[in-house]
């Protein structure tokens, strides 16, 4: 199905200021007008609900994380970057694996099972896409997926091509 992401952002939205909670987080949103997305209208809300809400209960405050969904040559690209503690590149390849946590104090502190990675990973690559993860320790980290746009989008606008 076609959704418009302005849709899902507000669904998030409304989660994460629940999930801030008195926390001293500036949370902000970049989202270019008029965005529509193909596929599954629940899956998605949850694949940017777990990152949303990973990027909260990680991030130490004063921090700051943005939410941007924008358009691309090829589809669109959601990310979600905070100013929290960073990952460990020696972590990374394995984050999206089921039941993998950091085993530090502040993942121990956060609670969690450590499935909310393997779920996006798993409803990403329904919609044909991959999870990229960039951190830097003591800097913060970024999560994001680029969504295609659909094949018949592509064909309608070969015009160029000959017809035989
Ligand atoms: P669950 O999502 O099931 O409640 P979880 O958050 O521990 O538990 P995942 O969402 O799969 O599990 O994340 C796996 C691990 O990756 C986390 O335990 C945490 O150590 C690390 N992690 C994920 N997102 C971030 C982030 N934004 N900053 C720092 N570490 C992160
Ligand atoms: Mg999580």
């Amino acid at each position: 199905e076609l959704i418009p992401v302005s849709e899902l952002l507000s669904l998030l939205s409304d989660q994460c200021d629940s999930l801030i909670c008195e926390r001293e987080l500036k949370l902000s949103y970049d989202v270019d007008e008029g965005l529509e997305v193909f596929g599954n209208r629940e899956q998605l809300l949850s694949a940017i609900l777990n990152l949303s809400s990973n990027a909260i209960k990680y991030c130490e405050t004063p921090g700051e994380i943005l939410i941007s969904w924008s358009q691309t040559d090829t589809g669109s690209e959601f990310l979600v970057r905070d100013s929290g503690p960073g990952i460990e590149p020696v972590h990374l390849g394995r984050l999206t694996e089921r039941f993998y946590r950091v085993d530090d104090a502040r993942t121990r502190d956060a609670g969690g099972t450590g499935l909310g990675l393997s779920i996006v990973k798993h409803i990403l690559a329904e919609h044909n896409s991959v999870l990229e993860i960039e951190s830097t320790v003591g800097f913060g980290s970024c999560f994001s997926f680029e969504l295609k746009k659909p094949v018949a989008e592509y064909k309608e606008s070969s015009t160029d091509l000959p017809i035989r």
